[in-house]
């Protein structure tokens, strides 16, 4: 069977042969006389695999082989089942599919680690679609209610081929008052408060009950209540992530077996010079604040030390800090996406507000209101040195081995789902990761984190078909993971053509 090259995708009956000489190339060779009975015997008996779709002549990128050229992946199922070199076969394909590789790009499928489902929930149908359309074919859903993120769970799961994988911590579990308290808008109910190690376990055990994937603590948790949650989710297996508590040293959470924290949530406070005192105010704070509005409360202790906190950083203090970060194994998600986007502001350019198109009609209204309006306000200079501790800590977490995960924090703050991962990347490498790094960090390293490394995150063989193609080299220009021609989820191709019916089904939804 003759390829034809410009061709990317055929779907015809493909049987592929390989150099050397195949089984029945040798048998005509041997009737024509050309290859005597001797030689045969040298020859191999090629065998022939059934896969369901071939991709040949790709270069292939993963986290732990950095890039392959010249591959064939072979698909069966659901399951990756061949990464080979393409020019030394030692066996025939048959295969329905067969994709013409060359010139593209073959990476294991996007996460996104820091995700809210059930944020805006006119938005929740749309966000699967989203997801998958740019190559995030897994999630990890990091606070929502659980009679709304369980059921999306579900919906994923029925339908694997055409979701993304999704993983859920439930609601936020958090101390009184309650940050997420669902009082306003800009604080929907996406948490749950604790005040005492009894109503932590009988939160806990909802949670255990719903079998969610993983559990996040937040900021206004009491130490007692962080430990008992803590110790309670070491004795089930199961990760925590979360902010770090306003109560408590980022050393305290991360040695108690904190497995992640998002945003670098008050991580700015311990490694301040005057860190202990910062703690002692903080806790003052939060003692005479009992009866106050979570959300305000824990705006006015940021609003009274992050600043502060900023401006005296101390390199010794932080480079102890980053050492139990990475000893502890306490992962970190930046979420540079949300963590830089009042600076950064690329909800202005015209390409991230084309974005808004695939919202549904009363969301994409609201955003482009809001984000112009946002985009019109002066960058605030604390804000820029914030961010410029944000960028600055990328390049430390690294030099100190503490890893990362890509997460954005969509929908939060204009973030379109799935277009905002790409941003994120490219975020990681303005922070001083490498392409491939930020790669890793978006697609290995949460696999890891789930211990998931055997099933997910690298083009191999064994490994579930999550993959995406692309038209340009990500290694080059990280911007290029934006160039999608074809996602595989679960086992199942979607084209470009059909990546972009997904988006165009989108469009105009009310
Ligand atoms: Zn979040």
């Amino acid at each position: 069977m003759k390829f034809n090259i410009n061709k990317a995708i055929q779907k015809i009956s493909n049987r592929i042969t390989f150099s050397p000489l195949n089984f029945r190339q040798v048998l005509l060779l041997l009737l024509l006389g050309a290859v005597s009975c001797q030689s045969i015997q040298k020859i191999p008996f090629l065998p022939t695999i059934n896969s369901d779709l071939v991709i040949k002549n790709i270069t292939v990128i993963d986290a732990k082989n950095g890039l392959q050229t010249n591959r064939i992946i072979l698909i069966k199922g659901n399951k990756i089942i061949k990464n080979e070199p393409a020019e030394s076969l030692s066996f025939e394909v048959d295969s329905p599919t067969v994709i013409d590789g060359k010139g593209k790009y073959l990476l294991p499928g996007l996460w996104d680690a820091h995700v809210h489902l059930s944020f805006i929930k006119e938005l929740t149908p749309s966000m699967f679609p989203l997801f998958l359309a740019h190559g995030v074919t897994s999630i990890r859903d990091t606070g929502g209610q659980l009679h709304l993120v369980t059921p999306e769970r579900a919906k994923a799961r029925k339908d694997p081929q055409n979701t993304p994988r999704v993983m859920i911590a439930g609601p936020l579990l958090d101390g009184v008052p309650t940050v997420y308290d669902g009082s306003t808008n800009t604080n929907p109910h996406l948490g749950v408060g604790a005040g005492t190690i009894e109503e932590g376990n009988k939160l806990v055990d909802e949670m255990f009950a719903a079998d969610v994937d993983l559990l996040k603590v937040y900021e206004m948790l009491s130490p007692e209540v962080y430990t008992s949650i803590i110790a309670r989710a070491k004795k089930e297996g199961i990760v925590v992530t979360g902010h770090v508590p306003l109560s408590m040293d980022v050393i305290e959470a991360s040695n108690l077996g904190l497995n992640s924290m998002e945003h670098l949530r008050n991580l700015e406070f311990a490694c301040a010079s005057d860190w202990e005192a910062l703690k002692d105010t903080r806790r003052k704070m939060l003692f005479d604040g009992q009866s106050a509005i979570g959300s305000t409360l824990r705006r006015n202790i940021h609003s009274a030390q992050r600043s502060h906190a900023v401006g005296n950083q101390d390199a010794t203090r932080r480079t102890e800090v980053l050492k139990v970060l990475a000893k502890n194994n306490t992962w970190q998600v930046p979420t540079l996406s949300i963590m830089t986007a009042s600076t950064e502001r690329f909800f202005l350019r015209n390409d991230w507000q084309d974005s808004y198109k695939y919202l549904p009609a009363s969301v994409k209204e609201t955003w482009i209101e809001n984000s112009n309006k946002f985009g019109q306000t002066d960058i605030l200079e604390d804000r820029k040195a914030y961010t410029n501790w944000v960028f600055e800590m990328i390049g430390h977490l690294k030099t100190a081995k503490v890893d990362i995960m890509a997460g954005t924090d969509c929908p939060i703050f204009y973030l379109t789902p799935g277009y905002s991962l790409h941003e994120e990347l490219a975020l990681l490498v303005k922070g001083g990761l490498t392409p491939l790094e930020a790669i890793e960090a978006a697609t290995l390293k949460p696999a890891q984190y789930f211990s998931l490394d055997e099933e997910l995150g690298l083009v191999q063989e064994g490994m579930f078909a999550d993959l995406i193609l692309l038209d340009a080299n990500p290694l080059e220009d990280i911007r290029n993971t934006k160039k999608i021609n074809a996602v595989i989820r679960d086992g199942k191709l979607h084209d470009r053509q059909a990546l972009d019916q997904i988006l165009a089904g989108l469009e105009g939804k009310e």
